[in-house]
């Protein structure tokens, strides 16, 4: 489907800062990642959230290590310096962006507005 590919791709990088969110608050795993996503309305398999933290790991954002409990294991991520550095940074950007959108989200509400009465 044509639309749910265009829409990944809006997604990718959000999907991305709220994984680094976590991760620079608690160690976080796969599932549930997954689970936290589907909370907020992204619909993710771990067979494509996987490769992403693989991919955020190899960029220096995250670091992970092998949880064992019993019979199962369990990789364990969590922000690096340059993933909470990164974070920072990009929450300004994000801010801005948010700012801006629902701004002019509002402003197309009350386009019957008269110019003269704006701002
Ligand atoms: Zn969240």
């Amino acid at each position: 489907m044509q639309e749910a590919t265009d829409d990944k791709i809006l997604y990718s990088g959000l999907i991305r800062l709220h994984i680094l969110h976590h991760a620079a608050k608690e160690p976080i795993y796969g599932l549930w990642m997954v689970e936290e996503l589907q909370r907020h309305g992204y619909k993710l398999s771990t067979g494509t959230l996987y490769p992403i933290l693989h991919g955020m790991e190899t960029k220096g954002y995250l670091q992970s290590h092998i949880e064992r409990d019993g019979k199962t294991s369990r990789r364990i991520y969590q922000s690096t310096t340059l993933g909470k550095r990164a974070l920072k940074s990009a929450l300004g950007k994000v801010r801005e962006l948010f700012r801006e959108l629902v701004e002019e989200h509002s402003d197309h509400k009350k386009i019957t507005r008269p110019k003269h009465a704006r701002k």
